[in-house]
């Protein structure tokens, strides 16, 4: 049977795909290869919305032309947001590749496949509808919506995803169902804009309701959420956090900006005072110790030096759990390349992004000084960097002391540990005896 590889760069929606499309893959008898340069079909799911993202395929790309040149029956396909709805540019550029394919446009793919490689009976309609991990991890990731309407003036995922659309409801559930009978014990429900579920729905149904339906399924120990928007956190939403036990009490709310000029010039919605009040009243709900992370962006066209301030005073404030950052890179296509000019230096962005990274590293180096000597309860999902590892409900990395790496604990179990090392960006924990 010939082999598959998908390659993949991104978001956790990128990698859900990449374990669907796998799926597909499987479904159609083809054999799972680690290497891409070794497999006759390789897909690369790819991602721009940094320019490192991008630089990345496209450096992939490059190692995969020697390889297509040796054997020109290996099969290259490109899926993902590097792939607009004009592809002439990039079939130009890149004239190794069989197959550009939007993100989520499973079918072609497969479709080309079967043909290429005589799989006769295919059953493409059953193929694509059974799209489910055939061998998920333990934690892994169900993606609830598809593209974006909120059209933030940086961001290309509205422009590469399309408009937000929904999956029903009593779909998802049978999604969880299945995956339990498949070894998982933790889910997280994706989307660009995961708080908005439902909006587009006849029976208008929305994430709380979907939250209470997968609390419902047995088997599923924990349930995580995200990427939210601030003006789509409900009230609701945050209730059901608090109400349904096996919804962890971990946030992701992005602000991307601290001051109201740089907010309105990225159409965000909300004002830096109406993000806080969220915060506020998702404290208020669901207590202190609750899980924000949060995702931020600097030197944003004509971002000065006081607004800069305004976004390191909500981090301080906050005191968030973790902050993705980045430097602002011009992403054509988008609103902001078009209308607003790149003025920060790359030099200033850099300082400003060390500077912010640093004010965060101290604040989850204090938060995890906290933990040591506590005892946590982590799911247990797998080895990292020779490691046995596992989260807890709060979200933190908790690695196994390596003097109990070999104790007979085993990935998908819950155990209790002892917090013994703690560094800005995870744990070490002891297995407690029972
Ligand atoms: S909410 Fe804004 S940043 Fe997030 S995916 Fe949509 S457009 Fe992009």
């Amino acid at each position: 049977m010939p082999s598959y590889n998908v390659w993949t760069v991104g978001c956790q929606m990128n990698m859900s795909d990449s374990e669907r499309l796998g799926a597909g893959m499987t479904t159609l008898g083809l054999d799972k290869t680690e290497a891409p340069e070794d497999a006759d079909v390789v897909v690369l799911n790819t991602c721009v919305v940094r320019q490192s993202a991008e630089d990345t395929a496209t450096g992939m790309l490059g190692k995969l032309k020697k390889v297509k040149d040796e054997n020109p029956d290996r099969m290259i396909v490109v899926m993902g947001c590097m792939v607009g709805p004009n592809d002439t540019d990039l079939r130009r550029r890149f004239p190794q590749v069989d197959i550009w394919a939007r993100p989520q446009d499973f079918n072609p793919i497969l479709e080309t496949v079967a043909f290429r490689h005589g799989i006769e009976n295919a059953d493409l309609d059953g193929c694509l509808a059974n799209l489910v991990p055939t061998d998920p991890k333990v934690a892994t990731f169900v993606p609830i919506t598809h593209g974006c309407d909120k059209f933030c003036t940086f961001c290309i995922i509205p422009y590469r995803r399309g408009r937000e659309t929904s999956r029903v409801l009593p779909e998802l559930v049978d999604e969880a169902k299945m995956l339990v009978q498949r070894g998982v014990k933790e889910i997280t429900l994706l989307g660009q804009n995961v708080d908005s579920y439902g909006h587009d729905l006849d029976d208008r149904k929305d994430l709380a309701d979907l939250l209470e339906a997968i609390q419902e399924v047995d088997g599923i120990e924990r349930i995580r959420f995200l990427t939210s928007h601030p003006n789509d956190m409900s009230t609701r939403i945050i209730q059901s956090i608090a109400d349904l036990p096996k919804v962890c009490e971990t946030v992701n709310l992005p602000f991307q900006a601290g001051d109201d000029t740089v907010l309105a010039n990225m159409r965000r919605g909300y004002t830096r005072s109406q993000f806080l009040d969220k915060i506020e009243e998702i404290r208020v709900i669901l207590g202190d110790d609750v899980t924000l992370t949060t995702d931020v962006i600097v030197g944003f066209p004509g971002e000065d030096e006081v607004q800069f301030d305004n976004t390191i005073d909500i981090v301080e404030r906050v005191r968030f759990d973790k902050v993705h950052s980045a430097a602002y890179s011009e992403r054509p296509g988008t609103v902001a390349s078009r209308k607003l000019p790149d003025t920060v230096s790359q030099a200033e962005k850099k300082r400003r992004h060390n500077h912010l990274d640093a004010v965060q590293c101290a604040i989850q180096t204090e938060k995890h000084k906290t933990l040591l000597g506590t005892e946590t309860d982590i799911l247990l999902e797998g080895r990292k960097r020779g490691r046995l590892f596992g989260r807890n409900r709060n979200d933190k990395i908790v690695y196994i002391d390596d003097a109990h790496d070999n104790c007979a604990v085993r990935v998908g179990e819950t155990i209790t540990v002892n917090v013994t090392e703690a560094s800005p960006w995870s744990l070490v924990g002891q297995p407690v005896a029972n």
